[in-house]
């Protein structure tokens, strides 16, 4: 069986058909893409073929490209990897021209797509280089580009085609953004050209009645002109003087495909259409050698992929969740509510009080509700789900659920009091989950008859949004339980990493000092602007204030408070807690009371620091490097990092990659902690510590795996990036 077929009808319309065996979705591989070149050339040679259409054996046209490829076209450097998109914009071209003769544009065959479901990537960029795209009237089909999404474009001639189609300014969210459509949102866009019952019929019937003129580009018709003006235009000038600066603003510089789109774009459009794809190729080869677009792939598509199919799954029966009980209906219970019931679970939720169960299972009264206003769901929809829900403060309701997720008030007597209490209920063979940020699980499994049964699900706030879940081990969590908390992870539609039961677990652990250094620099007077915008300028979405601000300081405090109570002497906090505690003291909490290192308007919009902060601790004269204070930043959480992985903590470099990207939005250009110390290389990263523990002290002391990889001139995903574990369980 081959990726594409081919099949002459007595109509005189060949019908390619893209059906990958063995695949629920069609990828494109570079084999599959030069059987589709020889059945245009087929096609083209019979006389007997009046038209083409190509289409899918599936309910969808095509994911895109296999990331799988590109990972490996890279191996081959930057000679092969131009060599082969050339390779690619020949057939696409061809399939564009149709034959027909450039001069006269007279004689090409028609090709048309016939979409019957979703068409991304390069199963889009295939469609945008036929003559008519018909799409099926399927609203759950998305139309898009989003290789941006993982540090690429569409280097397929998508980027050129759309461009020219319809103007750099409209075609800029779907190139630069990767926004996605539904087929008649597309339609309108402009990017098919017709939604219909039946698009293979619809194909057909259009390619048997096609005129020479149809076939015609309008990039490839005399006297073209660029919709919204081309860049020495009055109009196209001003896009491109504002596209330049809103993508600096959004990417801060660090991400490389985006400024390689641009100047794709732009140079493109002042060449005529073949020149314009050969610099489009240009562009593309140098993103794909640029390290980012590695690490971007390997962390956001290939690994995400492999931890959400069960790369670390232990080897036991099938574990979906039937009717899951949740206890506290506060802020998060209400959230994995949602979610679960969204997924199709039977919920019970449970709370002290019968008004608060309630007021958790309106929270997803709310959420439907606005997702009906942005024509995101139905009534129907959102009586389904409500249905799913029981709102109770009975545990006798709880008997039938094989799992429960426990989100009562961070608080062991309380924690213990309600596993006892549900243990009375629920099945034997039912798995009890903590949702604790703090408490260790094998503390809490004490309160358990089941300790084997016993496992932590750490969700983040907001739980419907956020798209990791934390699972974690105590001391005598067995295969079953994880199994159970993965398989529920997968329900859900959200992202799993598999840690081991240590403070914080893995990403609260790395994320508390990378605030805590930022606060720390506050007390030595370093400038709270130069703070943020250092680390805006790596790449991390909130800067460490402003990221205190948005989770508010008095829990900042109160983690302060418990962990001091736990490490007694060994307290390394000290500085940071001088700023944290004076803070809390001045009534400043953070975003919530619209007080806190910034200041914040009667609508809770953020303006300017708080001049109280520089009043208490002014900004010292002489102001500290940038790239110091970056590698204060970074280093605060990437040692964290390779420490979690040294002691165990963390099994895989891959999840501690995927989490933190997932998990605190930790600079995603890079691909997380690990792949940006590959990045970096080994002995450099050495050399930062070195000179960070000099000047700052002993939490930038080098971990000696660290050491001994810039030792053996390693990298983590040389040495590790299969999964390999860095201590023996
Ligand atoms: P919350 O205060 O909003 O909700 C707790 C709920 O538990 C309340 O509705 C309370 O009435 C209920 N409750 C207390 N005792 C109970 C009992 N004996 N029986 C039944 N219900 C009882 O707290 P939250 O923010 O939702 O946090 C819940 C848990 O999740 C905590 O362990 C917390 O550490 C953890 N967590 C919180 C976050 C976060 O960002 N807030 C993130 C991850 C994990």
């Amino acid at each position: 069986m081959a990726d594409f077929t081919y099949e002459l009808g007595a109509d005189g319309v060949a019908v390619i058909t893209w059906d990958v065996p063995g695949k629920s979705m069609n990828v494109m591989s570079l084999e599959g893409f030069a059987l589709l070149d020889s059945f245009i050339d087929q096609a083209l040679a019979d006389a007997a073929v009046k038209g083409v259409v190509i289409t899918s054996g599936k309910k969808d046209f095509a994911g895109g490209m296999d990331l799988n490829v590109i990972a490996q076209m890279r191996e081959g450097g930057a000679e092969a990897i131009f060599a082969g998109v050339m390779q690619m914009h020949k057939v696409l071209r061809k399939i564009e021209r149709a034959g027909m003769d450039p001069k006269t544009l007279k004689g090409g065959k028609p090709i048309a797509a016939a979409l019957p479901g979703t068409a991304l990537g390069i199963g889009l960029e295939l469609p945008l280089s036929t003559h008519r795209i018909f799409a099926a009237d399927n609203p759950k089909a998305k139309i898009g580009l989003p290789e941006i999404m993982v540090g690429i474009f569409p280097g397929a001639g998508g980027t050129t085609r759309l461009v020219r189609k319809m103007g750099a300014m409209v075609a800029a969210p779907f190139l630069l953004e990767g926004k996605l459509s539904d087929p008649k949102k597309a339609r309108a866009a402009g990017i098919v050209d017709e939604v219909v019952e039946d698009p293979v019929a619809a194909a057909k019937a259009w390619v048997l009645g096609a005129s020479d003129a149809d076939l015609v580009k309008p990039w490839d018709a005399k006297g073209y002109k660029m919709p919204g003006g081309a860049p020495y235009h009055p109009a196209g000038f001003m896009t491109f003087v504002g596209a330049s600066a809103m993508v600096h603003g959004k990417t801060m510089g660090v991400y490389p495909a985006a400024k390689a789109l641009l100047s794709a774009v732009y140079e493109g459009a002042l060449v005529p259409f073949d020149q314009a794809l050969k610099i489009e190729a240009r562009w593309f080869t140098k993103v794909l050698m640029n390290p980012s677009s590695t690490a971007m792939i390997r962390s956001l598509f290939i690994n995400k992929e492999a931890l959400e199919k069960g790369a670390n799954r232990p080897a036991v029966a099938d574990q979906t969740v039937k009717k899951v009980g949740i206890l506290g209906a506060g802020m998060m219970g209400a959230g994995i509510a949602y979610v679960s019931a969204k997924a199709g679970i039977e919920v019970v939720l449970i709370d002290a009080a019968q008004e608060a169960a309630d007021r958790g299972k309106a929270y997803s009264t709310g959420l439907m509700d606005k997702a009906i206003s942005r024509k995101k769901a139905t009534e129907e929809q959102k009586e389904a789900l409500l249905a799913k829900i029981t709102a109770t403060t009975d545990y006798a309701a709880l008997a039938g659920c094989d799992l429960i997720v426990e989100a009562v008030f961070e608080d062991p007597t309380v924690k213990a009091g309600v596993t006892a209490q549900a243990e009375a209920v629920i099945p034997a063979d039912a798995v009890f989950a903590t949702n604790t940020s703090t408490l260790p699980i094998s503390m809490l499994a004490k309160a358990s008859a089941r300790p084997e049964q016993f496992i932590g699900i750490h969700f983040f706030s907001p739980v419907d949004k956020m798209l990791l879940v934390e699972i974690i081990k105590g001391e005598q969590t067995g295969p079953v339980a994880v199994a159970k908390a993965l398989d529920f992870v997968r329900q859900i539609k959200k992202t799993p990493i598999v840690v081991n039961d240590a403070r914080f677990f893995y990403a609260n652990r790395c994320i508390i000092p990378y605030i805590n250094e930022g606060i720390r620099m506050v007390a030595e007077g370093v400038s709270p602007t130069l703070i943020e915008n250092a680390a805006k300028l790596l790449g991390m979405p909130l800067g460490p204030l402003q990221l205190v601000d948005e989770t508010s300081i008095d829990l900042g405090v109160k983690i302060a408070k418990a962990t001091k109570a736990a490490m007694g002497e060994a307290y390394p906090d000290a500085a940071v807690d001088e700023v944290l505690f004076w803070m809390a003291g001045e009534g400043r909490l953070g975003r919530k009371n619209k007080a806190g290192f910034y200041t914040y308007d009667e609508a809770g919009k953020r303006g300017d620091f708080w001049e109280g902060l520089a009043a208490q601790y002014p900004e010292a004269a002489e102001q500290p490097e940038l790239a110091q204070v970056q590698h204060r930043l970074m280093m605060a959480q990437v040692l964290e990092a390779v420490r979690a992985f040294e002691q165990g903590v963390l099994e895989d470099i891959r999840e501690g990659d995927v989490g933190a990207i997932l998990g605190w939005g930790f600079a995603p250009w890079s691909g997380g902690p690990f792949s940006w110390l590959d990045i970096l290389g080994a002995a450099r990263a050495v050399e930062i510590c070195d000179d960070l523990t000099a000047g700052f002290g002993a939490r930038f002391e080098t971990p000696a795996l660290l050491r001994d990889l810039a030792a053996t001139g390693e990298s983590f995903y040389g040495r590790y990036g299969a999964g390999q574990a860095a201590k023996a369980a």
